[in-house]
């Protein structure tokens, strides 16, 4: 598979013929060629490359997954600044928590869908205990044990493990006992220790998010990976977060997906600042698409990049959607605004209507029909 002439001519004019020629190739992209991906102006240039990955690894195919988000606090004691879900302590009217059977119920309130993926993340609740946490996610299996369960992501893991003054190894192995499968990918936020010091100081750096996940991944747990974009970070900083997931990845290979987290931000400690554009949300997925040459997805989360944009990012190196959703509080309001939901023929409309092929596929990304006849 080779770049058209019209492309080629493009990428040579933005003066990232060598780049290209890599990429075809098939060779490591560098820190300076991230640099010049992200800077160049002509992005639909670098959307074109990654679109030659993507087809390279996925063709036209594009996943989606019939998942439930369940969302079992918002207490929080990290007071990230771009937070805009947390409840502090003290917060009575905004904060909840959901009991173990509450949690049971959320899952029993879509029994009728035949849901394949649950993902679980909250709040650190520093007043949860350790049973907590492994009763919710013995709770879900229990109600749906064909389910797979992607729950908490490093940051809660830390504090988890905290609680039950156990290792993180210990930890991460209670929770597969009672029925944990995988890990999302979120709480990295930025790799730099500029941000962690300015935005989210209160909870573990770059090298704990790292050091966790690999710490799964050696167990046998895989994880998804993100960065959150579009608020102070500088493009060195995006260059050398996505050099460091492709690191841990060579060393671990645990990172399914990398999903790039467009930042939102009303009703947050930076709600002065403007949300990033559609064109900024298409060059995070195209130049992540580049660069993290050993994870074998590119997701666009239609929640976080709208549909529109993510119906475009098909193009630009995405292969996965996410899924059908039915509710979010991460950037919502949970009072007035919980339900955010695609039915699976909207999904695979939305799919097909921008030109590619959707497939079912299960948390590891297996065709459903292909999953269900597995042994
Ligand atoms: S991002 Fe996570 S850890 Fe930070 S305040 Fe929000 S819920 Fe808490």
């Amino acid at each position: 598979m080779s770049l058209s002439p019209v492309i080629t001519a493009a990428l040579e004019r933005a003066g990232l013929a060598d780049v290209a020629a890599r990429v075809v190739a098939g060779e490591r992209l560098s820190a300076d060629d991230g640099l010049r991906l992200y800077t160049t102006p002509d992005l639909h240039a670098v959307g074109a490359l990654a679109n030659l990955v993507r087809e390279r690894r996925h063709g036209d195919t594009c996943y989606w997954v019939r998942n439930q988000h369940i969302n079992y606090t918002n207490v929080c004691n990290k007071s990230c600044v771009f937070c805009s879900f947390y409840a502090a302590p003290r917060d009575k009217d905004k904060g909840y928590t959901m009991s173990v059977e509450q949690v049971a119920d959320k899952v029993r309130a879509y029994l009728d869908l035949p849901i394949r993926e649950i993902h679980m993340v909250g709040g650190v609740n520093p007043k949860l205990p350790y049973q907590y946490y492994l009763d919710i996610v013995a709770a879900i299996k229990a109600v749906r044990p064909d389910c797979t369960l992607k729950a908490f992501t490093m940051v809660e893991i830390e504090q988890i493990a905290r609680v039950g003054r156990v290792s993180e190894e210990q930890c991460l192995t209670d929770l597969r006992a009672a029925g944990l499968d995988m890990l999302p990918g979120g709480g990295a936020e930025v790799f730099s220790d500029r941000i962690h010091r300015d935005l989210f100081w209160a909870k573990g750096d770059s090298q704990r998010w790292v050091e966790i996940a690999a710490t799964a991944h050696r167990l046998g747990l895989r994880s998804n990976a993100t960065l959150l974009y579009g608020h102070v970070e500088q493009t060195e900083e995006k260059v050398r977060h996505l050099l460091m997931l492709r690191e841990l990845q060579d060393e671990t290979g645990g990172i399914v997906a990398y999903i790039p987290l467009s930042f939102h931000p009303e009703n947050t400690g930076l709600a002065h600042l403007a949300p990033p554009t559609g064109m900024a949300d298409l060059r995070e997925v195209a130049v992540s698409r580049l660069l993290l040459d050993n994870v074998e997805h590119i997701k666009s989360f239609w929640i976080m990049n709208t549909i529109a944009v993510t119906q475009a990012a098909l193009w630009y190196g995405a292969d996965d959607t996410d899924g059908t959703i039915q509710e979010y509080e991460v950037t919502r309001d949970p009072q007035t605004d919980r339900r955010q939901v695609l039915a699976a023929e909207q999904l695979e409309a939305l799919i097909a209507e921008a030109g590619r092929r959707p497939v079912e596929r299960d948390a590891l990304y297996r065709p459903v029909a292909e999953a269900a006849h597995a042994v």
